[in-house]
């Protein structure tokens, strides 16, 4: 077994195989479905049947003028997400994290929408202060869910958006109804959220890169690429990990 996973698992890094050094597909969601799922999205996460899930009417019109004048957007935080991660006993959460990804991608000329609830403002106003200047806020009362909100924004910002957050947001996919459509959004979700980690050490935070292609078995002209665990595990159809292992098959020629 062990001179078989020497020989035979490769390891894929940023979609490209490390043994034959293919480029894998990249993941196609097309312009109808994207269009259905943002749609989709408004109709069953955020106003429900008839229910306002995630806030007030007042709130989610003042939401609806915002977004309406002022998207797309480059790149959407989930705020809060970013603030607790990096918390201490000390600090209910910490800015810092936000303002440090708010200023990597202000320099690279992004358009960033910080997304986070009212208490945020209480925290250091010098650092909330610097914030505004390089991107743009919307919070929401501290009642309210924040989530559906980011993932809107992030939908109506077009399909070239990405957004911040640990969260897997797998609360709001089972709130589409279609399962089609819970699968466009998981397919969607991979290949344009930003995971992170927190060097506590270093006090700075560590983006992690969406996976921007399709994380099942795929054939080419050239061979197949197979995902792949030797351990009890399985890879279930609802993984947001990529699989470590993959199999790559050459045809002969
Ligand atoms: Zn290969």
């Amino acid at each position: 077994m062990k001179k078989l996973q020497n020989t035979i698992y490769v390891k894929i890094f940023m979609g490209i195989c490390k043994s034959c050094s293919q480029l894998l597909q990249t993941t196609n969601i097309n312009k109808e479905e994207f269009k259905q799922l943002s749609q989709s999205f408004m109709q069953n996460a955020i106003i429900g049947k008839n229910i306002l899930y995630a806030s007030s009417p007042q709130e989610l019109k003042r939401y609806m003028i915002f977004i309406n004048s002022m998207k797309p957007y480059n790149l959407v935080i989930d705020g809060l997400n970013v603030a607790y991660a990096m918390r201490t006993k000390t600090e209910a959460g910490s800015l810092k994290p936000i303002l440090d990804i708010v200023e990597e991608f202000h320099k690279k000329g992004q358009r960033v929408l910080v997304i986070g609830r009212i208490h945020m403002l209480w925290w250091s106003k010098k650092t909330m202060k610097l914030i505004q200047e390089k991107a743009d806020t919307f919070f929401t009362k501290n009642i309210s869910e924040d989530d559906p909100f980011l993932l809107h924004v992030t939908l109506m910002s077009g399909p070239q958006t990405y957004f911040i957050s640990r969260d897997l947001m797998r609360n709001l996919k089972y709130k589409l109804i279609d399962p089609h459509l819970k699968n466009v959004f998981k397919t969607w979700q991979l290949s344009r959220q930003y995971l992170y980690k927190i060097n506590k050490h270093k006090k700075t935070v560590e983006l992690i890169e969406p996976i921007s292609f399709e994380m099942k078995t795929q054939k080419s002209e050239e061979g197949w690429h197979i995902p792949f665990t030797c351990d009890t595990k399985l890879i279930l159809p609802d993984s947001y990990s990529l699989p470590e292992k993959w199999i790559c098959l050459k045809n002969k020629k």
